[in-house]
């Protein structure tokens, strides 16, 4: 059976293409990973989430695949650009630790929520930024002799006017670019999107974080850092590179415009950006503290999973308003589906037809929600029990949303109750304190037990 070859929309041309890799041996494939100043929230997920479909349906349909998804730990900015300080250094010092004793619980927790949301980390390389300060400035040395640059009094700057294609992946129009970053303009810059390779330390600052350099002692741009990390793994001109896209007017493009300017090749083929998810309409972001983590769901009963479903239930490129309502219909389905697969025998086969329909939507831009509804066309179709569970145990190769620990926990909290405890956590919310009782009466009427976090959440649970 012929199979549809796999299509990406990319940023770069606005379209969809069909996928070449540069070489046959491996796709590159990096994504711009998290800055480690606060935990990792459910917006960024998704974009690792994104990145992960990306990996698996690379390799369902044969690619060999080298992920790396990098660590910020150093030099990304308040405001994305020029301006503000390094997030890394502020929590840090506002919180009287060191770099290293700040950072590390986040890394430990990005790694173990990754896990719970089933990405698949095997052989995946998580570069940080701090250890490749070498790499860092090499490639702005290239760029200085190659005269794509100038220094101010803060810092090395890269000159966009030397490079023709700066607008191409963002649809910039400079010239709004222009009035609208006039304000915040940073130093002495020729160009407000010139934009910074290497900051020097203030002499009257004491930073945690500075290195020495030929041009003095001081630190990377945050852009410099996912350049010469992708670069030093992937090689100069590489397959694919993804993340969220507000990165598009920026970081990639900033990316883009130093790694082409510093090699003379083109530095990437396909560009993919994931659309935003929000909560309530608003931005989900750590900067506004507006956001919940992996954690905060699995302690109001959710499993990690649900997430991943909810994620899978829509296009990457179409914006995603998170509620725990949705949450919530996404766990019932997906406990519903591990109920069912896991009662269903072993030993059948796997069935053409289906497996041609789900690589079809798989193939086309990563259509999940297409793919996912495959996964219930199978369940109600006339195919044996057995040929079900194969048919459905391959598409999870790339859905991975079967999990027998589903099936053995104790019963879900189910949605009335859920709903009820969202409605106390509103009232209180609005201070409506008798409201709030009434719900919790409620709830335990039937016959459970709400109880609230430090964080401002709540977990239910059964009276036992
Ligand atoms: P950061 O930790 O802010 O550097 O972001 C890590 C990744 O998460 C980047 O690819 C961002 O573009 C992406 N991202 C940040 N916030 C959201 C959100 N609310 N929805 C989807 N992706 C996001
Ligand atoms: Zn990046």
């Amino acid at each position: 059976m012929i199979q549809p070859s796999l299509h990406l929309y990319n940023t770069l041309t606005r379209q969809k293409e069909v996928f070449k890799p540069i070489t046959n041996k491996e796709v590159g494939l990096y994504s711009c990973g998290p800055t480690v100043y606060n935990y990792a929230h459910i917006g960024n997920m998704r974009s690792f989430l994104l990145s992960d479909i990306v990996k698996r349906t690379l390799k369902w349909n044969g690619f060999k695949v080298k992920q790396v998804i990098n660590i910020t730990d150093v030099g990304h900015l308040t405001d994305d650009g020029d301006f503000g300080e390094d997030k890394i250094e502020q929590e840090a010092k506002a919180s009287g630790q060191t770099v290293e004793e700040l950072t590390k619980p986040f890394i430990d927790q990005f790694h173990a929520d990754l896990k719970r949301l089933h990405i698949d980390t095997a052989s995946t390389l998580f570069p940080q930024a701090t250890n490749y300060i070498t790499q860092q400035i090499a490639l702005i040395e290239k760029l200085i002799n190659l005269g794509f640059t100038y220094q101010t009094e803060d810092g090395i700057y890269f000159d966009i006017t030397k490079y023709p294609r700066y607008t191409e992946l963002g649809k910039l129009n400079l010239k709004g670019h222009t009035e609208d970053s006039i304000r915040n303009q940073a130093s002495d810059k020729k160009h407000p999107a010139d934009f910074a390779l290497w900051k020097f330390s203030l002499s009257d600052s004491n930073r945690l974080q500075e290195w020495p350099s030929p041009w003095g002692v001081g630190f990377p741009g945050w852009h410099i850092e996912c350049s010469a990390m992708s670069m030093d793994i992937l090689g100069a001109h590489f397959d694919i590179h993804t993340g969220g896209e507000d990165h598009i007017p920026i970081h990639h493009t900033n990316e883009r415009a130093q790694s082409e300017s510093a090699t003379g090749k083109p530095f990437v083929n396909f560009w993919l950006h994931n659309a935003f998810m929000s909560t309530d309409g608003n931005k989900m972001s750590k900067s506004t503290g507006n956001f919940f983590t992996v954690s905060d769901l699995i302690n109001l009963n959710f499993p990690a999973l649900a997430l991943r479903y909810l994620f899978l239930s829509a296009h990457y490129r179409s914006p995603l308003n998170f509620s725990l309502e949705s949450l919530t219909a996404a766990k019932t389905a997906l406990l519903k589906i591990n109920h069912t697969i896991f009662d269903l025998p072993l030993n059948g086969n796997i069935n053409q037809n289906f497996l041609t329909e789900f690589t079809t939507s798989l193939n086309d831009d990563l259509n999940t929600a297409k793919a996912l509804a495959t996964v219930y066309k199978v369940l109600d179709s006339s195919l044996s029990p057995a040929d079900k569970r194969a048919t459905i145990g391959k598409f999870d190769e790339v859905l991975a949303i079967l999990d027998k620990n589903l099936i053995t926990q104790t019963d879900p909290i189910p949605d009335e109750i859920m709903i009820l405890a969202e409605n106390r956590q509103t009232a209180r919310q609005k201070a409506n304190w008798t409201e709030a009782d009434k719900f919790r009466q409620e709830i335990e009427l039937k016959g459970y037990t709400i109880s609230d976090t430090s964080d401002g959440n709540f977990i239910v649970s059964k009276i036992s």
